[in-house]
């Protein structure tokens, strides 16, 4: 069994060939864990979650959906839609058995609108990531974590919470420094594809720092995912991200921390059912 800790199956990109993904999935053992950006793609991961028994859902509101901003990715680009943390709509969602967590909530300061400053920006991040985290207190839920260009802001608002703080930093990228900032806390690391790319030649820093957080995180506070459709792993770059690739993200743990993958495999899956534990097996 592996766990896919971070996707977004539920995405429209995914709608011709969900099918077909998802029987890859099953017959990998793969479990999925979508998770909701928005109003609407939370619903969604939750609809697929009850009709599927290894999809679970998280639900919440991504930072970049806080104001209306142009975002241009890899394999999309799109005006994401102004949204606020409608706590009622939420609850009704968080009473399916398959909600296991809140968000993903958190910081975000790469996508910031040409029309507002950034003490603005983080303003309204810090509302509503409070918000989202209260609401995951008040339904005994783990939180789902997102934080780009913004591990400094992010902290300051963790060190006010009481601790430990349950819920995962997702698609980890910093050194160990900041990662033993977060482990303090409670929160676990989430690692994506990106730990599978090699050095970049003119920054070779920021990977090898990466792979030292990979080594050194404790056992038991680590989990794996692909951030599907984002993210590819370097056996697929340029291909869409698909969740079965966690397999390569599980193969490179087991390189970095000198495990076998079956070693590897059983440490997450045992991280993952203590994480999100309103799974049920
Ligand atoms: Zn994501």
């Amino acid at each position: 069994m592996l766990f896919d800790s971070h996707c977004h199956i539920q995405f429209k990109g995914f709608d011709e060939e969900r099918e077909k993904v998802l029987e890859v999935c099953a017959e990998k053992n793969i479990w999925l864990h979508a998770i909701g950006t928005q109003k609407e793609t939370s619903r969604k991961a939750v609809e697929l979650a009850e009709s599927n028994s290894n999809i679970f859902a998280s639900i919440g509101i991504h930072p970049i959906h806080l104001f209306p901003t142009y975002v241009d990715e890899e394999e999309s680009s799109f005006v994401s839609r102004e949204e606020n943390f409608d706590e009622e709509y939420f609850a009704e969602l968080a009473k399916s058995d398959k909600v296991i967590a809140v968000g993903e909530c958190g910081f975000e300061l790469y996508h910031v609108p040409k029309d507002k400053t950034v003490e603005e920006v983080l303003k309204k991040q810090k509302e509503i990531f409070l918000a989202q985290y209260h609401f995951a207190i008040k339904h005994n839920l783990p939180l789902v974590i997102h934080v780009r260009d913004a591990h400094k802001e992010l902290i300051a608002v963790l060190e006010t919470l009481p601790k430990p703080i349950r819920g995962v930093v997702h698609c980890f990228s910093g050194d160990w420094e900041v990662a033993q900032k977060y482990l303090d806390f409670g929160l676990y690391l989430g690692f994506t594809g990106i730990i599978t790319f090699p050095s970049k030649k003119t920054e070779p820093k920021i990977q090898k720092d990466l792979w030292e957080v990979v080594k050194n995180v404790p056992l038991d506070r680590f989990l794996i995912e692909t951030d599907a459709p984002y993210l590819a792993p370097q056996k697929y770059r340029g291909k869409r991200c698909e969740p079965w690739m966690v397999e390569e993200v599980l193969k490179q743990v087991a390189i970095i921390k000198d495990l076998s993958v079956k070693e590897v495999q059983n440490i997450i899956w045992e991280n993952s059912l203590r994480l999100f534990d309103k799974i049920k097996i």
